[in-house]
């Protein structure tokens, strides 16, 4: 690695000159220098708009999804060279997993996701289109499209990989180049995550750049089609959200701040549960995990009052027996802060946190980092603080010590223990531990007012649980008020925080072309070719069959209770039927579907491969005995999918089926899913 890190801008890395020396966390030896030379953004910009934004757009969701999936594999094979340079920050092997394998963990849930849940093209249909007209001539629907400008990532210190991959996934996913500003304190870890992905090729240009140091007037220069999203203190997101420019210009700000995070211990549990320990290890493991320096991390430890001395004496005990020093060293389980700066931040906190609250573990007990140099790094003893009238004391609530330290407080009912959560006025993240589904299901609801995201932790829960502090990328992570009110991941939600919802109006057939979407009502195409026959290239939007019709007589009926053993009242007992809304025996909805799969299949062996499933399933009107029922299949959606190994070359198809009665009313409506065989294959 160079001493003097650079920056990735307009496709070529600049930097020579060394300026701000970057320590590491260990032993106080510099790592790096951040680079002297000064930015020009205005190129950066440029280059993100013109070259970054034709070449993903060059591409469509499912192109950049399979661009994910390579990349993280390409990551993962080079894990090793992050790993060396991670402990740098403080980190031990294990905080370094959740940094380094989380990000390339979250590139593949959203290269699963993009290829899963987003269309082929650039342009996500939001339907279904709502009739706005008697005749059906007129309709409307909502589309989803890239916006045409650039993200600027903004990341904290703590996750210098993480924080970068779980910002790039969702945003290049929905194909809008991004300019990546990583913590200065850690940029380092970040420079050579972004020079791997560069050297892998496998970056559209100008899809990525990062930026070492300060951003100067980059966020002066941004218009009405990008968007600022950031992670770190709430001091800063409340400067940047109120930026002249990200006002005037209705630019979208997401932002992910520090929250004061709680843990409840609900009151049916005693010491001799199951579920008393659980809440003191996963107390234990967000005070240590990353020496505490997780913006999730439990801030706040609500307990009954009856039970505080037994936490505190389990926790004391889990502290005293945790290992901290240099994360190189053999059973060290905590390493460093991430900086002297956080290490003299994180003191002047808990000073103040000390002020009318008790320390009942900290320094004073025997605190001695392992390793050599250890007193030039930034190491903080964990320290517990005990706050005897939480709901009377500012401080606990307001104040976060990024470090190892959380705060008991106690509480004499549930809704008290609400209320001193609720104080935290908006975190990221909460946990309730307790056996009893009754207070979660008092509780929770409540809770979700203040919170991002809500953990129930029981012992059937523990053996899988993936813990308090871990988002998730298919579950949002972000929360209201104090953490910031924004949202990242939640699987493909926050694709969509870069996409431009619009509303489109038009005949159904304008709609189809718009969205790339049969729609209701447009105008289809017959031929004598059935589309079952048809390559998935040569299948066109639209392609449509009207079937022949079928009488649907009582021996139907019976025969299908007889194959299927469903010998419900309605199609069997004609007084009870007479007594229902629909007056008579009627058909079972199943052999509507299935007569009609036997209208419009073509039987013979062709380019349909498998029929795996059907979506939005409707059974509209009654089918009675005597009815006389058709179908009409046509073409909605496909999805071009990159072949797989071992796999023949296909595509997803997904069919919109009407089912309707001799007067034309409709019976039945769905959509039949359907992996059909590429030309060559
Ligand atoms: P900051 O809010 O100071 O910094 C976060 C990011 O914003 C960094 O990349 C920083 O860059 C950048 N930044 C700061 N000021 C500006 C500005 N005016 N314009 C553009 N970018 C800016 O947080 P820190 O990382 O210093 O951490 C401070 C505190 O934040 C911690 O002690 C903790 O309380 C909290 N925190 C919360 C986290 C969370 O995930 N919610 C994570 C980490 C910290 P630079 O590093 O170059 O200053």
């Amino acid at each position: 690695m160079s001493t003097v890190l650079q920056s990735y801008i307009g496709g070529r890395w600049v930097g020579a000159q060394p300026a701000q020396a970057l320590a590491s966390a260990i032993d106080g030896r510099v790592v790096a220098h951040t680079h002297a030379e000064r930015l020009d953004f205005g190129e950066a910009l440029a280059h993100a708009r013109t070259a970054g934004v034709r070449a993903l757009l060059a591409l469509d969701f499912q192109q950049r999804a399979q661009r994910l999936r390579a990349l993280a594999a390409w990551l993962t094979e080079r894990k090793e060279q992050l790993y060396a340079l991670s402990h740098h920050t403080g980190a031990t092997r294990h905080d370094g997993w959740i940094d380094i394998e989380g990000g390339t963990g979250t590139l593949y849930a959203y290269a699963g996701m993009g290829a899963n849940e987003l269309p082929s093209g650039n342009v996500v249909h939001e339907g279904p289109a709502v009739p706005l007209g008697k005749q059906g001539r007129f309709a409307g629907t909502h589309i989803l499209v890239p916006r045409r400008g650039v993200v600027v990532h903004i990341n904290a210190f703590n996750f210098p990989v993480w924080g970068l991959l779980e910002k790039f996934a969702p945003s290049f996913l929905a194909g809008m180049p991004c300019i990546a500003k990583p913590a200065t304190a850690t940029s380092y870890l970040t420079e050579a995550a972004v020079r791997l992905m560069t050297e892998s090729g496998l970056l559209p240009e100008g899809s990525l750049q990062l930026v070492i140091g300060g951003t100067g007037d980059l966020l002066d220069r941004l218009d009405g089609q990008d968007v600022v999203t950031f992670t770190g203190s709430a001091d800063t997101a409340a400067t940047l959200r109120a930026h002249p420019n990200v006002l005037r210009q209705g630019i979208p700000f997401n932002a992910e701040a520090d929250s004061l995070n709680c843990a409840i211990l609900a009151s049916d549990v005693t010491p001799d549960d199951e579920e008393f320990d659980l809440f003191v290890k996963e107390v234990h493991r967000e005070m240590t995990v990353k020496a505490g320096q997780k913006c999730t991390a439990i801030r706040r430890a609500i307990v009954p009052r009856r039970l505080v001395d037994a936490v505190a004496s389990k926790l004391r005990e889990r502290l005293a027996k945790t290992v901290v020093g240099d994360p190189s060293i053999e059973g060290v389980r905590m390493g460093a802060l991430a900086s002297k700066a956080q290490q003299r931040d994180v003191a002047e906190r808990v000073a103040e946190l000390a002020r009318g609250n008790r320390i009942v573990y900290g320094e004073a007990d025997g605190f001695a980092p392992k390793g050599e140099r250890t007193g030039d790094g930034a190491f903080f003893a964990p320290t517990l603080l005990l706050c005897e009238r939480p709901l009377e004391t500012a401080s606990v609530h307001d104040v976060e010590a990024f470090g190892p330290v959380s705060t008991l407080m106690p509480y004499d009912e549930l809704d008290e223990a609400l209320a001193i959560a609720a104080r935290g006025k908006g975190s990221l993240v909460g946990t309730l531990v307790t056996k009893d589904p009754a207070v979660a299901a008092k509780a929770i609801p409540f809770a979700a007012a203040w919170h991002g995201r809500l953990l129930v932790l029981d012992r059937e829960a523990a053996a899988e649980s993936t813990g308090h502090g871990s988002p998730l990328p298919m579950l949002k992570h972000g929360g209201p008020g104090r953490a910031g009110g924004g949202e990242e991941l939640g699987g493909v939600r926050a694709v969509k925080h870069y996409l431009q919802r619009a509303a489109v109006q038009g005949s159904p057939t304008m709609l189809a072309a718009v969205t790339g979407e049969y729609v209701r009502g447009a105008k289809v195409q017959e031929s004598e070719v059935h589309p079952f026959r048809r390559h998935f290239e040569d299948l066109q939007i639209g392609d449509s069959l009207l079937t022949h019709r079928r009488t649907v007589s009582e021996a139907d009926i019976v025969a299908f209770g007889g194959i299927s053993g469903d010998f419900f009242y309605m199609h069997f007992d004609e007084i009870a039927a007479k007594e229902t809304q629909f007056g008579q025996r009627i058909a079972h909805g199943y052999f509507v579907l299935s007569a009609a799969a036997g209208l419009f299949v073509s039987p013979g062996p062709g380019p349909v491969l498998a029929n795996y499933g059907l979506d939005t399933l409707r059974f509209v009107k009654p089918v009675g005995i005597g009815d006389t029922i058709r179908a009409r299949l046509t073409c909605k959606r496909k999805i071009d999918r990159p072949t797989k190994k071992d796999q023949a070359p296909q595509g997803v198809v997904a069919w919109d089926v009407q089912v309707t009665n001799q007067h034309d009313e409709l019976v039945a409506s769905y959509d039949i899913l359907t992996l059909v065989a590429k030309r060559g294959a």
